[in-house]
């Protein structure tokens, strides 16, 4: 009998499976796919390679207003994606090498709980754990409403095409639709995105929605805001997309990207009584323990903050706790994240909206400009800084920026952010100067003041 079974190695389970092991614990984990999971295999890491490909060519062509002379600059899909898929798989060999060293045993195949205690695998070996962790992630939605909705790629697919397709049609308006249809967009294809709301990017700081919105358009891509596609159909050339306000458009590829599910379909879960929420996500708490007590589970599949680096957090903390006799509990509330468009938006901390909720008395700075480098270029697009400061206590309750690098001071400013940053702290701070992140430790007056 094992201490730990994990089903699921992407980053949450990875993670839990080797501190458990190293933690004294016999440990076994069970993947029907690849080592990695979703970031590793067709997520995060691939994705971010593509970002990089994508944004060349906006280098090239500010390159020739530095004095460059450049060449033919053509691009090469199958190229990439051969160097991207053996990146990846060195990366998965990685994974499973860790998994191998801390002592886990891998099995491959799906898995299905029969008891509290016992897992199937592919219906055939049965394995026993004292502790069950499930970390099995999450998977694209479908929209079955549409007429044709199986012609449509998802995200999983995007990883797998062989040639870029010239015309595209993006559903979608969140992290995924945008990071994909720009690396599309900039890579050359003509690239329309259809969402059903008013804005890009639900739930970000609206004035950071407003300004990307404004980049994207400039970038070429087309916007089509509070639209939903109705019918697709093969066509002769390609796919021609019938949105419900009688728009009709042709492309070579529809990607929906409207959002991904927790995946415990065929885990037996309902069976054993674990309970899930109207998401169909598995309910936990703060220590990820499920309504039965040595069921667990972790990352994408509880739906709580659906990003690696808490999977993983969440996966360490559980082991820890279970195995290694520490008592951790994650903080699910500071959250720095990026959104890899072209320019890329970094933000943590709360929303101009959701602060005036919480913090009346609000200073909001801004700043928008265009930078150094754009002097020359000549390249249009701006940078957009935002820091939302607490009158009452001078804190600093949120930072929005959008343009190139943002991503990385999202990461340092997150850092700030944990040691409570005062405005005051920033100001003191000495400015790195050239650089765009200076601007955040010398924006002195306020843009805007609210009152209770
Ligand atoms: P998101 O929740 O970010 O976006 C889903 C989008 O689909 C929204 O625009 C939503 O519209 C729309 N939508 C949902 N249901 C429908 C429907 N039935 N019809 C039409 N439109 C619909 O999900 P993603 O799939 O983009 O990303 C999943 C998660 O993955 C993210 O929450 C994020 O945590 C993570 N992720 C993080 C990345 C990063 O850190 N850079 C990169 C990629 C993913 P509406 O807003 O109106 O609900």
């Amino acid at each position: 009998m094992y201490d730990l079974v994990v089903i699921g190695a992407g980053s949450g389970g990875v993670r839990a499976a080797r501190i458990a092991s190293q933690n004294g614990a016999k440990v076994a984990i069970i993947e029907e796919y690849r080592m990695g999971g979703t970031c590793v295999i067709r997520g995060c890491v691939p994705k971010k390679l593509m970002v990089y490909a994508s944004r060349f060519p906006i280098e090239f062509q500010e390159a020739t207003r530095f004095g460059w002379a450049m060449g033919e600059n053509k691009f090469n899909w199958a190229y990439l994606k051969e160097k991207r898929d053996s990146e990846v798989a060195r990366l998965e060999d990685i994974y499973r090498t860790n998994l191998e060293k801390a002592g886990v045993e891998i099995f491959y195949g799906s898995a299905r709980l029969l008891s509290t205690t016992q897992i199937a695998i592919d219906e055939g070996q049965i394995i026993s754990a004292k502790t069950i962790l499930i970390a099995t992630g999450a998977q694209p939605v479908n929209d079955i409403s549409i007429q044709g909705y199986e012609l449509c790629i998802d995200s999983n697919d995007f990883f797998l095409l062989e040639e870029q397709p010239q015309r595209v049609l993006v559903q979608g308006a969140g992290y995924i639709a945008l990071e994909l249809a720009c690396i599309f967009q900039n890579l050359g294809s003509k690239v329309s995105i259809v969402y059903r709301g008013q804005k890009i990017l639900r739930g970000f700081d609206a004035e950071l929605q407003t300004h990307l919105e404004e980049e994207l358009l400039q970038s070429g891509l087309i916007l089509h805001p509070e639209r939903k596609i109705v019918k697709i159909q093969k066509v002769n050339n390609g796919l021609q997309v019938h949105l419900n306000d009688s728009t009709v458009i042709e492309v070579d590829a529809v990607l929906k990207a409207i959002g991904r599910k927790p995946k415990t379909q065929g885990l037996g879960l309902q069976a054993l009584g674990v309970k899930l929420d109207q998401s169909g996500a598995i309910t936990v708490d703060m220590h990820s323990r499920t309504s039965i007590p040595n069921i667990f589970a972790v990352g994408d599949v509880t739906n709580r903050v659906n990003l690696t680096p808490m999977a993983i957090r969440e996966g360490h903390a559980f082991a820890e706790t279970q195995f290694g006799n520490k008592q951790i509990v994650v903080d699910h509330s500071l959250i720095p994240t990026a959104v890899f468009t072209t320019p890329e938006i970094g933000t943590v901390g709360l929303t101009e909206e959701a602060a005036l909720e919480s913090h009346p008395e609000l200073d909001v700075y801004t700043t928008r400009f265009r930078s150094m480098k754009a002097a020359l270029s000549g390249h249009s697009s701006k940078i957009f800084m935002k820091l939302l400061v607490d009158r009452t206590n001078d804190r600093v309750l949120g930072f929005h920026a959008l343009g190139p690098d943002t991503g990385e001071m999202a990461q340092l400013m997150g850092v700030a952010f944990q040691l409570k940053v005062t405005k005051a702290s920033l100001d003191a701070t000495l400015a790195v100067h050239p650089t765009a992140a200076e601007e955040l430790v010398t924006m002195r007056n306020p843009t805007r003041q609210f009152n209770k």
